[in-house]
């Protein structure tokens, strides 16, 4: 069954849940009306269907490989590629100065979301030059951005990130790539990054690697990390690529899935660099970079889980196996409990982490067009919870299509395990979902769980709101914020990062599950009478939610019982 783009899912969600007319009263966003967002969706939506969605499939059988140093990409991705940058796409949140069309990232965002569920391996590619643009946006001088804004953002160069290594992966600090000043603000940049994400492709004119390397004498760890631009093709003033810079390919990865994106390890012998931001402040500008990146994985996640629920839903009105249950019905395989109860947990999951990433970006827009703390803290304690939920959430859609497709969901044909394969990376890059969940019990609780309480306070006042309308429901979503009030008092008073790490993954998706009843909730108040939207929440509450009890009774288990089981208890 082709894709297809859920546009009027991402409509509802700006209309109904996230509020993303709060962005168009802001003096930044002000061109940006219901009209135009609405012409922008339906615009994405189509490419998405028509021109990327048939290249996945292709991608999957036809890996990228690497030919005598030239990285040949899958049949069809030069194509896709063009129709993505000609529509403007890639620059479509930057900066209307260098030719972006400025608009909200929670806009982009529902953009990628659609791109991830068309093909993800290609939509790799922008995602990682977007992150780019707003990293040199912020931090590069103005002689870079001059140079290389207007080439990103049309598409006609694109970007890469370079931070992992072989003793640097969870610990970035740990790199070992070394820079060294040439004078003239240029540098000599040594050293081997791994698993680089479209290191290298043959539709682009120039590939932008932005790499974090160590000057000589820096501080040891994060604090002594610098970032550099290191271009491919060293352009000159006017901004024509030139001489080949001295970095290479090496090799390509063979990997689980994601085969039409080629993961490259890549070498630098002394290659001219410039660096972006100050010397030693890497990490901040490349956060910038991983921020973007972040939600955008998160996107990259519900995306795939879109795509394999509309797969699996097609697959289960058509098969037909047993008796079924339903009176008069057709006899297919969707009339059986079990595969009505998978269905429904991978549509009512889906639309919870897809409301929590756009939630997350229109509080990413609000805090760029006002500069409010309040929205900064909000988008900042949302962001590990939308990477890590909505990936996880891909993982385990895209699992359950198998499922619902028996047999022919492990048979390569349906295309049901390309998902599964595909979307498995997104929670261990971009920052593994371990590691996003640690974020968040520890650096996005600095503030005491300020920003914590206030998201749980919106709960419990919309929840209260509901009562009315909802009885059950309302009662047992404000109970939820109130038992995960309670946990989080107790998280934010544990002195000992390891009693908070502990129980770090159960925590961030207990937080998930408040969050995802609360936008389920707010769909059912925004229905008229009883609907789909409804019952969907229903469905959500009643049988997903109760699980934060649980989740959070592992919380505060703290590191005790834990740590007491020994390597050797294992097996070690
Ligand atoms: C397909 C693919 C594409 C990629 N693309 C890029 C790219 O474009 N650019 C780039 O720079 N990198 C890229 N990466 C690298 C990716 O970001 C790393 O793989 C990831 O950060 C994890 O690092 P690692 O593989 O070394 O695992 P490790 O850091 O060795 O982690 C192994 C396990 O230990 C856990 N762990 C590690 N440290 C801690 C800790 N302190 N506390 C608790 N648990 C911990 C992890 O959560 C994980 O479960 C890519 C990787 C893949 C597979």
């Amino acid at each position: 069954m082709p894709y297809r783009a859920p546009t009027a899912d991402f409509q509802f969600i700006f209309d109904n849940i996230v509020g993303l007319e709060q962005t168009y009263a802001t003096e930044k966003f002000a061109e940006a009306t219901p009209d135009v967002v609405e012409a922008i969706l339906l615009e994405a939506g189509k490419l998405c269907d028509d021109v990327i969605a048939p290249l996945n499939r292709i991608g999957d059988l036809e890996p990228a490989r690497l030919e005598n140093g030239v990285v040949r990409t899958s049949t069809g991705f030069a194509q896709g590629y063009a129709a993505i940058a000609d529509g403007g796409w890639i620059g479509a949140a930057a900066s209307e100065e260098f030719g972006g069309m400025g608009l909200p990232f929670a806009v982009l965002t529902a953009v990628n979301d659609m791109m991830s569920g068309a093909c993800l391996a290609l939509q790799l590619n922008p995602l990682l030059t977007q992150g780019q643009i707003e990293a040199l946006e912020h931090h590069a001088s103005d002689t870079i951005k001059a140079l290389y804004l207007p080439k990103l953002i049309s598409g006609e160069w694109s970007g890469t990130m370079n931070l992992t290594e072989s003793a640097a992966g969870s610990d970035v600090g740990a790199l070992s790539t070394k820079a060294v000043s040439m004078g003239d603000g240029e540098y000599a940049i040594t050293g081997e990054k791994i698993y680089i994400s479209w290191a290298d492709n043959d539709f682009t004119q120039n590939v932008c690697h932005l790499v974090l390397a160590r000057l000589p004498d820096a501080p040891a760890g994060t604090r002594g990390i610098s970032l550099f631009m290191v271009p491919k093709l060293i352009p000159d003033e006017n901004g024509v690529p030139g001489i080949a810079n001295t970095l290479k390919v090496v090799s390509l990865e063979h990997k689980t899935g994601l085969h039409g994106s080629p993961t490259a390890v890549l070498s630098f012998d002394g290659a001219k660099g410039w660096i972006v931001g100050q010397e030693n402040g890497g990490m901040k500008a490349m956060f910038t970079m991983m921020n973007n990146a972040r939600l955008g994985v998160a996107v990259e996640g519900i995306g795939v889980a879109e795509a394999a629920f509309q797969h699996a839903l097609a697959y289960a009105v058509e098969r037909k196996q047993g008796r079924t249950p339903v009176e008069g019905g057709s006899g297919a395989i969707v009339e059986h409990a079990d595969v009505r109860r998978m269905l429904a947990t991978m549509k009512s999951q889906v639309f919870a982490a897809r409301s929590i990433a756009l939630s997350c970006a229109v509080a990413i827009d609000m805090g760029n067009a006002t500069g409010e703390a309040d929205w900064r803290d909000r988008a900042a304690f949302l962001t590990p919870i939308s990477k890590a939920y909505g990936t996880d959430v891909g993982i385990e859609v895209s699992t359950m299509g198998v499922q619902v497709h028996g047999g022919m969901g492990y048979v390569e044909e349906t295309g049901a395990g390309q998902f599964t394969r595909d979307v498995r990376v997104t929670a261990i890059y971009e920052g593994t979902n371990g590691i996003q969940a640690m974020d968040l019990v520890a650096r996005k609780m600095m503030d005491g769980g300020d920003a914590a309480f206030r998201l749980l306070e919106e709960v419990e006042n919309n929840a209260e709101s509901a009562r009315g309308q909802f009885p059950q429901m309302a009662g047992a979503v404000w109970a939820s914020a109130e038992t995960l009030r309670e946990a989080t008092e107790w998280l934010v008073s544990q002195d000992d990062m390891s009693d908070r790490f502990s129980g770090a993954v159960p925590f961030l998706k207990a937080f998930a599950l408040v969050l995802g009843s609360h936008a389920h909730l707010k769909a059912a108040m925004a229905e008229e009478g009883e609907g789909p939207r409804t019952r969907l929440a229903r469905f959500y509450v009643k049988r997903l939610l109760p699980e934060h009890v649980a989740l959070l009774q592992h919380v505060r288990e703290g590191k005790k019982d834990l740590f007491a089981i020994t390597a050797e208890d294992l097996g070690a």
